[in-house]
């Protein structure tokens, strides 16, 4: 390589250069956690076992989440979107939830697992 300093155009391209490799990996991740947000399918009561046995709802209001209530938050305020376990989704109206690997839960959903969200 040269001892010469760079030119400020030739500088500027390399800076440019770097700059767009940079944003490829976090422009990846905006782009896959979009694709997998709606790719998880939805977790139905019906057929999930695991569901069943924390009697998991879509819609909160249907369960008896005073008899189940858990410290932290009133019974009638702990749904999926407040609970420990969840993670964001970036589709409207889902979380993530790590008791249900690969599917999508409710964010107005219960279960009797709820914990309130650390922090
Ligand atoms: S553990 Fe939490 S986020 Fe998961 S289904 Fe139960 S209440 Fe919802």
């Amino acid at each position: 390589m040269s001892d010469k300093p760079m030119n400020k155009s030739r500088r500027d391209a390399v800076k440019t250069m770097l700059g767009g490799l940079a944003a490829v990996p976090v422009m990846n991740l905006v782009a896959t956690a979009a694709a997998y947000a709606q790719e998880l399918p939805a977790v139905d009561p019906a057929t999930d076992p695991t569901a069943q046995a924390l009697k998991y709802v879509a819609d909160a209001t249907t369960a008896d989440r005073a008899a189940a209530a858990r410290p932290g938050l009133a019974p009638g305020e702990q749904v999926c979107n407040n609970c420990n376990f969840h993670q964001p989704l970036e589709e409207d109206g889902w979380v993530a939830c790590t008791l249900f690997p690969g599917k999508k839960v409710a964010a107005a959903g219960w279960c009797t697992s709820w914990t309130l969200q650390a922090g």
